[in-house]
């Protein structure tokens, strides 16, 4: 898991003044205002941590219903975050250090649930003094050595031995790390509603958060992206050997075999094209074409995902494995799946 979590956090609070003109408020007491700002500042630091912590937890089942599927997506999954304060931005430092201790020293800052690091007996805010071998110097280029440091010796043997220092004590352990669909989900701070796909990860708007409903219309935006991922999409985008046309049926694909990994995962899909309505209603651009559009239209997205829902809710019926009827879509559209079978 190729998790950094400071360096998502890229807060937006504009504060100072300018010298040339009167204050605002000339009898506000400057002791109360630092008080407030810091209040907010609390606030805003708090809800993001909060959103981090339930997207990752989130995600996890997600990810790993795509797994049958996945193929050159393969990864190994330590099950951990780490970082040290260089990675947070600057004004959210002095909280990152109160809360979670982070400093100079590259800690862990997560531990999976279940995961690699968590069954080597890594605890959170455990420090990284080696990676198998290699010291880690304290220092703002500290979460990149550590990446190159595990790529290079994770393949050396089954283990990645790793040297910490817990309250000052230092300790090795091998982390043997799990071999997974390895999109990783990001948080990205935005006001936007967007998701998108790499090849990379799966990237999601703090916008995007607040505007889904439930926790269903939450997976059922993860899971499309992560189709994208799987289905390998990403070699057409962006720009690259990309046409509104090409762009439009991957979306098609994406919300094909996106419904599928969400009914794997376990939601029952009663309702879920209702999401397309809401997202005309949100954006009014996309009920109808134009020939620069990217997507389908949320019209034509509405009645795709009624029609796959009752193909997958058929199948489940009669318990049939739900498996994309990629060879017959294949056939039928003309679709490009990327070593699907
Ligand atoms: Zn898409």
């Amino acid at each position: 898991m190729r998790l950094r979590l400071g360096a998502w956090a890229v807060a937006a609070v504009m504060l100072g003044g300018c010298a040339d003109y009167p204050p605002l408020y000339p009898d506000m007491d400057p002791k109360r205002l630092d008080e407030e700002v810091r209040i907010q500042q609390e606030m805003a630091f708090d809800r993001w941590m909060a959103d981090l912590e339930h997207l990752h937890t989130f995600y996890a089942p997600l990810i790993a219903a795509a797994e049958p599927f996945c193929k050159t997506g393969m990864g190994f999954d330590y099950g951990w975050a780490y970082g040290n304060i260089f990675d947070w931005p600057l004004n959210w430092r002095d909280l990152a250090h109160e809360r979670y201790q982070v400093d100079e020293h590259p800690r862990i800052e997560y531990v999976k649930p279940g995961g690699a690091a968590e069954r080597a007996g890594i605890q959170p805010r455990d420090a990284i003094a080696a990676i198998g071998g290699r010291k880690i110097k304290p220092n703002r280029y500290a979460w990149d050595y550590l990446r190159r440091a595990i790529g290079k010796t994770r393949r050396e043997d089954g283990g990645l031995v790793v040297d910490l220092r817990r309250d000052e004590a230092p300790f090795s352990v091998t982390v043997v790390p799990d071999w997974v669909c390895d999109f990783p989900v990001v948080l990205l701070r935005d006001d936007v509603t967007n998701a998108y796909a790499n090849g990379l990860g799966t990237y999601i708007t703090s916008g995007m958060m607040r505007f889904l409903r439930d926790d269903r219309e939450l997976a059922q935006v993860l899971t499309h992206e992560i189709a994208h991922n799987i289905l390998g999409h990403y070699r057409y985008n962006p720009g690259w050997k990309s046409t509104p046309a090409i762009s439009q049926m991957l979306e098609v694909e994406a919300d094909y075999v996106g419904l599928y990994l969400l009914a794997r995962a376990g939601y029952d899909l009663e309702g879920a094209a209702d999401l397309w309505r809401r997202m005309g209603a949100e954006h009014v651009e996309s009920i109808k074409a134009t020939s620069r559009s990217s997507h389908p239209t949320s019209p034509q997205r509405y009645l795709a995902i009624s029609d796959t829902t009752r193909e997958i809710e058929g199948k489940r019926s009669v318990n049939e494995p739900l498996v994309p009827d990629f060879k017959a879509r294949i056939n039928k559209y003309g679709w490009e799946y990327l070593g699907i079978d």
